[in-house]
Parts: structure tokens; sequence; C-alpha cells
């Protein structure tokens, strides 16, 4: 490829992530859009990755049945011109780490709620990430066909709960049973429904905003109520600002209904308009930008599935590819211990199969078969100088386990099965300061269950988890501790670095800690 033609094959990708709470119709609205990018799957390809239950078991025999979880962990399509990347962020009970570490990956985000519940906890959590990246960040303000909040309420509350500012790009005309359709100020038309009695699907608005052609919606109460919404934002709201959605302090909001699929196609269009391409990525020293268009090659990993299946013990690294080309059965240096590794069992994701990948790009997201080479954060590169990115953030686990060996003989096998599933990045591993004990921390329980069961299943060592519930944990000072700080409400532990922390029974065991020992400065890791 030359550089002329790397650049254009850059210039056309868009990759993200959707992140909503569950059950905001975060399904619903990807297939939506697969439909659109004409990918044929089996029905429900991407609903079979969430049930409604999504037990333990359940996700161990999807994950045995292999491929459907996976495929869906990244899909990929073509749609007016711009090839999309969207990588799947599961809010579900299956919320775990790597749904955090997905985020690192993509270069904006979507965000669906639902408009009768408004910002639900998963989405600020996911949110708050995307923030801290500084991408660019789309609302969804899904289900108009049933009757949700005000409007005005769920765009205040973005700025109030979330801090950050929303601009509609469009308004809803009534909502529910009522819901007539959306009076779009950003394409200067009103998007009906329902077609009305001449077929038609979208009328247009002249320069003052009013209806431009004859209809009888122009006396209908909901329609000039929306109008009149529409302009008093355009008087008082928010001005559009690109850089400030570019930052991810501004984010357009668009109504809709992605179980009508009303709405969704117009939100698709206008997204890609301002999605941004594929960003340089910092280096580790932070001296150099790998621009997407460097003729070298490199990428990091981001997320590590492993296969339960323990016949076939291969898991695949998913490649966040940030500069240059990929080419089958090219040589690239992993970064982390400087070996060759060559690239030529990969595969490129589909929506319904798993292909095997000739060429990505920039942006794109390839998935390398590993036996266990990779970690996550592992960069690799080809060309000089070495390329190393900046780590990728570690996620404050909020649940925690004590575990031991069932089976005392077989310590050998429990450690180190434990380092390696650490080092995979499934759980975070904590060491109690007076007594040694092991505490597993997660963000989600099912990092736990998966934990135990792939301890079974591939080291042969049975694991006894005892449940510690959620703790608040703050690292501190080195130089600050003195381990008689340690008390019955909080428990002194070492991360995997050896870096000292608390964790605290609750926020109150928190805040009674600092009041005795106002001196010292407690952190909370991202
Ligand atoms: P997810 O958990 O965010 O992936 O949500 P789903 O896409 O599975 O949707 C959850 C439920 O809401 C399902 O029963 C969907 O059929 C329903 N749903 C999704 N979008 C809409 C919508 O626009 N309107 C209505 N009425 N229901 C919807």
């Amino acid at each position: 490829m030359s550089d002329n033609q790397l650049a254009a094959a850059v210039d056309k990708r868009r990759t993200f992530a959707i992140i909503s709470h569950p059950d905001a119709g975060k399904t619903t609205i990807t297939e939506q859009l697969l439909l659109f990018g004409g990918v044929v799957r089996e029905a429900g390809t991407v609903k079979a990755r969430k049930s409604g239950n999504f037990a333990k078991s359940d996700w161990m025999e999807i994950e045995q049945k292999r491929g459907i979880s996976v495929t869906s962990s990244v899909m990929q399509f073509d749609y007016q011109g711009k090839r999309i990347n969207i990588l799947d962020t599961p809010g579900h009970e299956d919320f775990s780490e790597d749904t955090y570490r997905t985020l690192m990956a993509v270069d904006s985000a979507v965000m669906v709620i639902d408009s009768a519940k408004g910002i639900e906890p998963q989405t600020k959590k996911l949110f708050q990430i995307c923030k801290m990246r500084g991408i660019p960040i789309f609302t969804f303000m899904n289900k108009l066909d049933r009757d949700g909040r005000e409007p005005l309420d769920l765009i205040a509350e973005l700025e109030d709960v979330l801090g950050i500012e929303g601009y509609p790009m469009n308004w809803p005309i009534g909502m529910g049973k009522e819901l007539k359709g959306l009076y779009d100020r950003y394409h200067h038309r009103v998007a009906l429904y329902r077609k009305d009695a001449e077929g038609r699907q979208y009328l247009p608005l002249n320069d003052d905003g009013d209806l431009a052609v004859a209809s009888d919606l122009a006396d209908d109460g909901l329609y000039t109520e929306a109008r009149d919404s529409m302009e008093m934002i355009e008087e008082a709201g928010n001005p559009f600002d690109a850089d400030k959605i570019a930052s991810g302090d501004q984010t357009p909001v668009f109504f809709g209904s992605a179980l009508a699929n009303f709405g969704v196609q117009t939100f698709l269009e206008t997204y890609l308009e301002y999605a941004p391409k594929p960003a340089e990525h910092k280096t580790a020293d932070g001296d150099r930008e790998i621009q997407p268009t460097d003729p070298e090659f490199s990428g990091f990993v981001f997320k590590i599935q492993a296969n339960m299946n323990p016949n076939h013990r291969d898991r695949i690294a998913f490649v966040r590819i940030c500069s240059g080309e990929f080419d089958r059965g090219m040589d690239v240096i992993q970064e982390r211990t400087g070996k060759k590794l060559r690239l030529s069992n990969v595969t490129e994701f589909m929506a319904d199969t798993r292909e095997n990948v000739e060429t990505a790009v920039a942006g794109d997201i390839i998935g390398l078969y590993d036996t266990g080479n990779f970690q996550i954060g592992d960069a690799i590169y080809t060309g000089k100088p070495a390329v190393k990115f900046e780590k990728l953030p570690q996620f404050t686990p909020e649940l925690f386990v004590r575990v031991s060996a069932k089976n005392v003989m077989k310590q050998k096998s429990f450690h180190k099965g434990i380092n390696q599933l650490v080092q995979e990045g499934a759980v975070q591993l904590y060491t109690a300061y007076t007594t040694g004990d092991y505490i597993l921390g997660a963000v989600g329980q099912l990092q736990f269950e998966v934990f135990q069961f792939r301890m079974q299943n591939e080291y042969n060592s049975e694991v006894i988890m005892e449940p510690m519930g959620k703790k608040t944990a703050r690292w501190i000072n080195p130089d600050q501790l003195d381990e008689r700080m340690s008390s019955s409400r909080n428990l002194l532990v070492k991360d995997s670095q050896g870096n000292p922390l608390f964790l605290f029974e609750n926020r109150f065991a928190e805040r009674w800690f600092q009041d005795k020992y106002p001196d010292v400065e407690l952190t909370a890791k991202l």
C-alpha cells in the first residue's frame, strides 16, 4: 500500500463503542446499524451474546461454542464509504475491566439512554472512562415510542449528572402513542414517524424553521410545542461547537426509537459526519506521537479473551492498530520482550463469521491467536525506534474475595494459575500485609467466576473464594504509612507492584480514617 493509499484507508475508518446501561437498547441499535451496513447475519447473533439472565453457566456455554461472543466483540461493516468498527462493551452482568479497556481502543463513543429512565449507573461509569480519554461522545435518547421523560429534562440531566453539554440535533414531536415525528433542526426537516397520507416521510422546513410545505401537522399542538422548544433552545441553549464535541465537552443528542427503527439512520449518517477518524497515540515517554498514517505498523493489546474450552487452549489477543498497515505473515517486535513474532494466524471481525484478515490499517482491530505470549497493554511494532505506548490505566476494583487453594499440596499450580491470570488482566491481585492472604479485586462479579472456572480447567487448581463484598480501595503514600493505621474497618494490602493500599469497609470508614489522620493522602486510582 502506498502512503497515499494508507492515508485514504485510514481516513475511512470509524472505530467506536456503544455504551449504555443494561436494557437501554444497545443490542437493538447495534442490530439496526449492522442492517444498514448490509451485514448479513444469522438472526439474533448479537442477541445471543446477551441474555436477560446471564448466568455463569450460560456464559461458559456460549464461550465453549466459541465464535458468537468473540465475533460480536468487534463488528465491522462499510457504510457510505466508511469502514466502521463497533467494539462491544458488555454492560451487563459480565461487566468487567475488559469493558473499560475496550474504551481505550476506540476513537469515539455512542451513548444510548433509555428516555424513560435517563442516566443510569452503568452509563455513568462508562461515560467517565470516555471523559477521561477526552473522546467525542454522541447520544441517542432511545425508546421514543414509549412514554418517557421530558426531553428538556433529559438534556439538562446530561449536564447535571455527567457534566457534558447536550446539543439536541432533533426534538421529539410527541412521545409514546402520541409520537408524530422528529423536528430535525440539523437537517431542516421534520421526520415523520409514520408516512403521511401523501406518502411523505420527510417534510422540509423553511429558513424560519416552519414547515415549507402544506401539512396537517402545522396545526398539531405537539408539533408547535416541539417547534417552540427547539426555537427556545436555539436562543438560550448551548451553541453547536465542533471543538467541544471533539474534546468530549459537548454531545450531540439524537432522539429516536431503535426498536421502531426511527431516527437511527439519521443518527448514523450524522454521526459519521462528525465522528473522528483514527487519532494519534502517545508513546510512554510522551516525546513521540504515533500517527495513524505512519507507514510502520504499531498496535497494542487491549483485551485477551481466553477460550473456555480446555481442549483448545488458544486465546485471542485483541489488537488495536495504531499506525500503518497489517499484512498477513508480517513480522513484528513485541516491545515488552523484544521478541520477534510472525503474525500469520490472525482474524478480523465480521458480525457473523471470523474471516481471515488479509490487510487491516490503523483504526482496525485484529485478533491474534495467542498461546500465552501476550499481556494486556503489550505493544507490537515494526521498524525503529521501538514503540511503547502509554500504560493502559488500571481500574479501581470494587469487589473483593479472599482466595486460597483447596488442596494445599497443589500450591504450585495455584501460584502459576494466579500469576498468569493476573498478567492477562483477568483479575487484580493483592496481598494482605499481616497474614499474606491473597485477595482478588474485580469490577464485576463475573470476573471471579471466570477466574475460578479457569483455575480449575486450565491449571487444575481448585480454589476457595471467600467473598469480602464491596470495598473502597485507596492507595497511600508509602512514606506516610504506619502499619498501626490498620484497624478492623480497613485492611492493609499490597498491590501486585508492592504499593500499599487500604481496603475500607465503606465510605464512612474512609472518612473516619481521614479524620483520624488528616495529613495522610489517600488516592483512588482510576
Ligand atoms: P441492551 O441491554 O442495552 O442491549 O438492550 P436491548 O437492545 O436488548 O433492549 C432491551 C429491551 O428494550 C428489549 O426488550 C428491546 O426490545 C427493548 N427496546 C429496545 N429499543 C427499544 C425502543 O426503541 N422502543 C421500545 N419500546 N423498546 C425498545
